[in-house]
């Protein structure tokens, strides 16, 4: 039979944050010669969401791209965070799926969706007899927090309490630390608490991670230590990033980063959807001027790009601020090409929520990280990179919007960060480790090519 004879379909959720994921790990699948169909919910969130898929598809037009249309909004429109509301509808609407999957011909070998959608697609993919499998977009210590979720959501903490995570090296973990989300009465909990104690009914799980990063959770999931009788975990990262990712990207910032000296200059990036408060990115600008290291920082005032797009720099961060940072940086509000910023010579350090697309960007290229984490997973992964030794968090600072932390106390965290020889070591091995996974014949390649070979055997 020939690869060909191998169909994968992918249905990723909302936000770049889990689309570039999906479409880096398509690419693992059409680079052995799978057939790929790429059900996309439409309209998308984000801009960033429909220009990159726009991009994707004239680079890889054999690919077969389904608009899942959904349904109108509700009227009068539920506020809250847009993103969390694509989940809600994508969960509702999950019933348009069987007429669609059943149409696709050669018939699905896989089906691999979205951590969010776990139990709506699970009686479809039965029902179907299709493999189900899902990308679960944040690093195997998070995964370990979902799967041991409905244990936790049961229990009564104290704000002072150490919780015990299986699967978590460093664990335990300070109640602090638990994404805040899935401890309020949210949607969202509704939804972990839905779909964790279905995760053993999956086939398997694709990780954005690789052994030297994550060797303790990959081995405590593996020996049954985390939850049991979970399906296998297949860890495929860290992804690359495609070519056409920059394509989307527009700022001349190579150019300036060119004639900068090496490792001289700090990134700062809350990723694809974080917007900070004004009082708070007001202190980073003045943070940044005291560190006295060059900088590129990203700024973000709303969640959506869409709604970004009419806000000037000047209206954020005040014409003065911004008249100064333009002695010693770039300061840019929209889009950028970051892993091409990330592997660049003259990027010596990076200021991160810690997202994990963003953390595993960071590891390809061995930058050290002065973790920010924001909201959900990130206090996870922030404590995984201090554990790995790459990078430092500030415990005190707390999630986005708790204080507003002072540039001062910025400026100086920056400086420690930039100047830490121990830091750049420690990141340059996780690099290496991360380079040994997806070489020719690493684990990357040795995973994804069996696991292609049970998919035919099937
Ligand atoms: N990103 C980018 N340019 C930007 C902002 C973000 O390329 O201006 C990318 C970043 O490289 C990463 C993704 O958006 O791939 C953000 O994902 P992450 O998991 O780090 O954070 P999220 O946005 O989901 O909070
Ligand atoms: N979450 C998850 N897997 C992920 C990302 C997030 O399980 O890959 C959970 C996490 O518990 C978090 C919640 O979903 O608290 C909301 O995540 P959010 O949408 O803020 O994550 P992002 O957009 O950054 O992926």
């Amino acid at each position: 039979m020939s690869d060909e004879s191998v169909h994968v379909a992918m249905f990723p959720s909302a936000g770049m944050g889990h689309l570039t994921p999906f479409l880096r790990l398509a690419t693992l699948f059409l680079n052995n010669n799978c057939k790929l169909t790429l059900i996309i919910p439409f309209p998308t969130v984000t801009h960033a969401e429909s220009q990159l898929l726009s991009h994707f598809h004239s680079s890889f037009p054999q690919i077969n791209l389904i608009p899942f249309h959904l349904p109108p909004p509700p009227s009068p429109p539920i506020s809250g965070d847009p993103m969390f509301i694509r989940v809600k509808t994508l969960r509702e609407s999950t019933h348009l799926l069987p007429p669609l999957i059943t149409s696709l011909s050669p018939p699905l070998s896989i089906f691999i969706s979205d951590i969010f959608l776990v139990t709506p697609l699970l009686s479809i993919t039965q029902k179907l007899s299709i493999p189900n499998y899902t990308l679960f977009t944040s690093s195997a210590s998070m995964f370990s927090f979902v799967s041991n979720f409905p244990t936790l959501a049961h229990s009564k903490f104290d704000l002072s309490d150490e919780i015990h995570i299986p699967g978590i090296p460093f664990s335990p973990l300070p109640y602090s630390s638990m994404p805040p989300i899935l401890f309020q009465p949210t949607l969202f909990r509704d939804f972990i608490m839905e779909d964790s104690p279905n995760l053993t009914k999956l086939d398997g799980f694709f990780l954005n991670t690789f052994e030297a990063l994550e060797s303790h959770s990959l081995k405590a999931f593996s020996d049954g230590k985390v939850v049991k009788d979970m399906p296998p975990l297949y860890p495929v990262g860290p992804f690359l990033p495609l070519e056409v990712e920059g394509e989307a990207s527009s700022p001349p910032l190579i150019s300036w980063l060119n004639d900068q000296t090496i490792g001289s200059v700090v990134y700062v990036c809350f990723g694809s959807r974080t917007a900070l408060r004004r009082d708070q990115m007001r202190e980073i600008g003045f943070g940044l001027l005291r560190s006295g290291y060059n900088f590129l920082w990203v700024v973000k005032d709303k969640i959506v790009d869409k709604e970004d797009e009419e806000i000037g720099l000047e209206e954020v961060l005040g014409v003065e601020l911004v008249e100064r940072m333009k002695e010693k940086g770039l300061v840019i509000k929209e889009w950028v090409d970051q892993t091409k910023i990330l592997s660049h010579k003259s990027v010596g350090g990076f200021v991160s929520h810690c997202g994990w697309n963003s953390i595993m960007e960071a590891a390809l290229n061995g930058v050290p990280i002065l973790g920010w984490p924001q909201h959900s997973d990130q206090k996870i992964n922030a404590g995984l990179v201090e554990f790995s030794g790459w990078g430092v968090w500030n415990k005190s600072w707390g999630w986005g919007g708790e204080c507003v932390v002072k540039g001062e106390e910025i400026g100086d965290a920056i400086k420690e960060i930039m100047d830490n020889e121990l830091l750049k070591v420690k990141a340059m091995e996780i690099k290496e480790g991360a380079r040994k996974a997806i070489s020719v014949g690493g684990d990357c390649e040795v995973t994804i090519k069996k696991l292609i070979q049970k998919l035919k055997n099937n």
